[in-house]
């Protein structure tokens, strides 16, 4: 099920919110620490006003909410609202009111509600979790809940161990696990492996608790409502990650060919841990972003080529013989630039690299295969001549002595530095050079889709190519490695017009 936390002031103006998200909720939780004190006084009519099921919640400041009244009103409120519809009552696990309350095998709002058991960690992971979920879920006719703070790759697989004991301990009883912030996302787009039945999810800028994301995401993005046991995990691993495009274009793919399958940003420390323990997530394959690239490749037992030369790997799949890493930067940097020598009966003969991290490697590499003459232009010379040596290029520093030196080069300008990406819009690596008109300027940066450089290449009247064009190049091919089909591109709308109608 999918839970949309109520967290507006009023409410009327819950109503409204929960009538817009109707399409992509299952129930609601209102969360009344969060209303106007007045409002208290006519919680009861709330769920014959909803139409839902709908938990009621008074979340106390020791445990993430903003309730500050004392337990005894805090009771009195409960049972005030015993009667009046409210599916589930929210009670820590210390909390008790003496109310008449459902039990398991009884159905209907006229019964009374259920008491769901909860505790909530919002800074951190408790050392006795195993303890705690033991007096969660003591009371067979209550669901346990517990909603912490994972802050690691360790500590999200923690809550996967949690989820295991759980499960067969309490066996089919259903119960609650949630992981709040970033590192514990994965428990919110797929809460069938963490034994969970519930997602909850806010609609409004006011997130009733970290890693909240709206209910369209869950529901069309991450398809929680649709995903079963079997459903076949992807992913992607970074630090950071949760700005990604490719869980949109991925997960876009899926929903299009129809399949049981979902992408999920991973936040992730430790990329060896996290491929040693992704098999129990269910995860067959994944992107590999900053800044793991580099770091994966001493856990795979395969790789394809161009990975071991490049020195990075951005995409694994998980197969009989193990790990198999892949690097499809290269062959996605590659694509628009050979539509352009197709479609123009000429190709470049020299480039500039603006960078010398893991995606000017990828780009270097691909143009010196293709038989260009390359300069690499980087910030830390040493690094720019570590790359050149490895590949076959030429290598300065990327100041103006550096800048004069690649002149005779800059037929093609590729910009694969971060500078200039969100949220250092304001910078422009190659801010010396004034575009001619001549060039053809490659920026991999997609965030923003114009960049500084580009637009001041752009007014000169070079052909641009943008970020966007590699992005969906190399993760078309990851997704072909993934589930062995193409990816529908042509049924698609463009990738913006994906994210607009996702979120
Ligand atoms: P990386 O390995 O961390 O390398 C970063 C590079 O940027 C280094 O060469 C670094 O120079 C340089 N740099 C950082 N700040 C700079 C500044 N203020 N001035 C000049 N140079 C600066 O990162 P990466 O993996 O190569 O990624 C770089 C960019 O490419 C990111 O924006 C990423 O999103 C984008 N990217 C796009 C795609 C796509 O599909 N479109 C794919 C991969 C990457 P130093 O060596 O001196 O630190």
């Amino acid at each position: 099920m999918i839970c949309l936390s109520l967290t507006e002031r009023r409410l009327e103006d819950n109503l409204e919110v929960a009538k817009a998200q109707a399409d992509h909720a299952d129930c609601c939780e209102l969360r009344a620490d969060f209303l106007e004190p007045e409002e208290l006084a006519s919680l009861d009519r709330f769920p014959r006003l909803l139409g839902k099921p709908c938990i009621l919640t008074l979340r106390r400041r020791c445990d993430g909410g903003l309730f500050d009244g004392t337990d005894a009103e805090r009771a009195a409120i409960f049972r005030r609202c015993a009667r009046s519809g409210f599916r589930w009552f929210d009670f820590e696990l210390d909390f008790r009111a003496e109310l008449p309350v459902r039990t398991g095998a009884e159905t209907g709002p006229e019964k009374g509600p259920r008491i769901i058991r909860s505790h909530h960690n919002t800074t951190g992971m408790d050392s006795d979790l195993t303890a705690i979920a033991r007096y969660l879920s003591e009371n067979e006719n209550e669901i346990p809940k517990i909603a912490v703070t994972p802050r690691s790759t360790a500590e999200l697989f923690a809550l996967l161990d949690l989820a295991a004991e759980l499960g067969s301990r309490l066996k089919t009883r259903e119960k609650i696990l949630l992981g709040m912030g970033e590192w514990g996302f994965p428990t919110r787009v797929l809460p069938l492996r963490f034994g969970s039945s519930v997602s909850y999810c806010t609609a409004g800028p006011v997130r009733a608790a970290p890693g909240h994301v709206p209910p369209k995401e869950l529901d069309l993005l991450y398809r929680v409502r649709a995903q079963s046991g079997g459903t076949r995990v992807y992913g992607i691993i970074g630090n950071p990650v949760m700005h990604s495009r490719s869980p949109f274009i991925h997960n876009a793919g899926f929903a299009e060919l129809g399949l049981d399958a979902v992408y999920v940003p991973f936040l992730t420390d430790d990329p060896a841990l996290f491929l040693d323990r992704a098999e129990e997530l269910g995860v067959e394959g994944l992107s590999v972003t900053v800044p793991h690239k580099r770091a994966v490749i001493s856990r795979l037992d395969g790789s394809g080529p161009g990975v071991e030369k490049v020195g990075a790997c951005n995409t694994v799949v998980r197969g009989d013989g193990g790990w198999t890493g892949y690097n499809y930067d290269v062959a996605g940097f590659l694509e628009p630039l050979k539509r352009i020598w197709e479609s123009t009966g000429r190709k470049h003969r020299k480039a500039v690299v603006l960078g010398a991290g893991g995606a000017a490697r990828a780009a270097a590499y691909a143009l010196v295969t293709e038989g260009l003459e390359v300069i690499v232009l980087n910030r830390t010379l040493e690094k720019a001549r570590a790359l050149a040596r490895d590949i076959g290029c030429r290598a300065a520093r990327l100041d103006d002595e550096g800048i004069d030196e690649a002149r005779s080069y800059t037929e093609l300008v590729v910009q694969t530095t971060s500078a200039g990406m969100h949220p250092r819009e304001e910078l422009d690596p190659f801010a010396p050079y004034d575009f001619t008109g001549d060039e053809t300027v490659y920026e991999i940066i997609y965030a923003p889709r114009e960049t500084r450089l580009v637009r001041r290449a752009e007014k000169a009247g070079c052909r641009v190519i943008y970020g966007e064009e590699m992005l969906l190049e190399q993760a078309y091919l990851q997704f072909e490695k993934f589930i062995g089909r193409s990816y529908p591109r042509e049924d698609l709308p463009k990738y913006d017009r994906i994210l607009q109608r996702l979120v």
